[in-house]
């Protein structure tokens, strides 16, 4: 998704964010999806977690958002007394919105006593009926430490349910049926065809993707030659840092590809997405020119409500508690 604005138009006003921040005392915050000009100016540049781990350690007054809304709800959760602010109130989540309150309500009463495990991208109402959030970084170990005799509801990503379920070899946990758009048109021939046009390089997918589970099977199975590494976009970077020599095959968002390129300090010749059409539309609705005004007008200030933001906040910290 390219921006409509000029090369000069953007630098003019990634300078303004730049004064602007620096005149607020605002700390802007963004994720890996962003759209470069976006990732260009941020203090911070992250996954969810990253970026909840990082709104915690900052002290500014003002704290942007650079992401999809319930990032921005998370933040405002840690910080109840500095303002959260985002420069699109309307950029919403496709995994996130495939489960509300009411559903969730309803699953837990149909499984009374069972550990609610909940992706970190849920709502504020979602987090706050859970027992604990996850990423896709941590999701196994959580799902590890809760006893075996417990049953666990886990939610809204399949994908990562069934990836959690087969890495973990856990019997009683139910997943729920929501997905990811972005993620879920993602195939194994997707990644059969990868694999032949790019002999030799690594396959990093991203555990919300559509194929995660078929591939671990079918590499298990020595179908599939082909060196995958199933990592949270954290990793991927961490993991993309390390192994600079290497060549990659990127499954996921391909606003990522921007961020380890930069990482790596390459022309981008040895990474390459998967599949050039996924793209985040909502993340890429936060656009340059939407954070300067953002920034002028401190707007849109991001609020949760005290009662719901208490109860989220527990199983959050649980989260960031054990990502340490
Ligand atoms: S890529 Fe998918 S999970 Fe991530 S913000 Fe967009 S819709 Fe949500």
């Amino acid at each position: 998704m390219r921006s409509t604005l000029s090369v000069e138009e953007i630098k003019e006003l990634q300078r303004r964010v730049l004064d602007l921040k620096r005149k607020k005392g605002a700390y802007i915050i963004a994720h890996n999806y962003q759209l470069p000009e976006i990732q260009d100016v941020a203090d911070y540049v992250g996954d969810s977690l990253g970026m909840a781990m990082e709104a915690k350690r900052t002290d500014y007054p003002i704290v942007v958002v650079c992401g999809v809304h319930f990032m921005a709800e998370t933040a405002a959760i840690l910080l109840p007394d500095r303002k959260v602010i985002t420069p699109e109130r309307y950029a919403g989540c496709s995994l996130a919105e495939s489960i509300t309150p009411e559903q969730l309500r309803e699953w837990k009463a149909q499984h009374p006593g069972a550990v609610v495990v909940s992706y970190v991208n849920t709502t504020a109402e979602v987090k706050a009926l859970s027992d604990y959030t996850v990423t896709s970084s941590n999701a196994i170990d959580i799902v590890r430490a809760i006893p075996e005799d417990k049953e666990i509801l886990f939610l809204p990503d399949m994908f990562l349910g069934m990836y959690v379920k087969e890495v973990t070899g856990r019997k009683n946990m139910h997943i729920w049926p929501g997905e990811c758009h972005v993620h879920a048109r993602v195939t194994p021939q997707d990644i059969s065809r990868a694999a032949v046009e790019n002999p030799g390089a690594v396959m990093l997918v991203h555990p919300e993707c559509g194929c995660s589970t078929n591939c671990l099977y079918l590499k298990a199975k020595g179908d599939l030659d082909v060196d995958i590494k199933v990592l949270s976009t954290g990793g991927m970077v961490r993991y993309v840092k390390q192994h600079p020599e290497e060549e990659y095959v990127v499954a996921t968002e391909v606003g990522i590809l921007y961020r380890l390129k930069k990482e790596i300090g390459s022309d981008g010749d040895r990474l390459k997405p998967l599949r050039e059409d996924m793209i985040c539309e909502y993340m890429k609705t936060i656009t340059i020119d939407k954070l300067v005004r953002s920034l002028e007008e401190e707007v849109y200030e991001v609020k949760v409500p005290p009662e719901i933001a208490e109860k989220a906040r527990v199983p959050i910290e649980r989260m960031l508690s054990l990502s340490r």
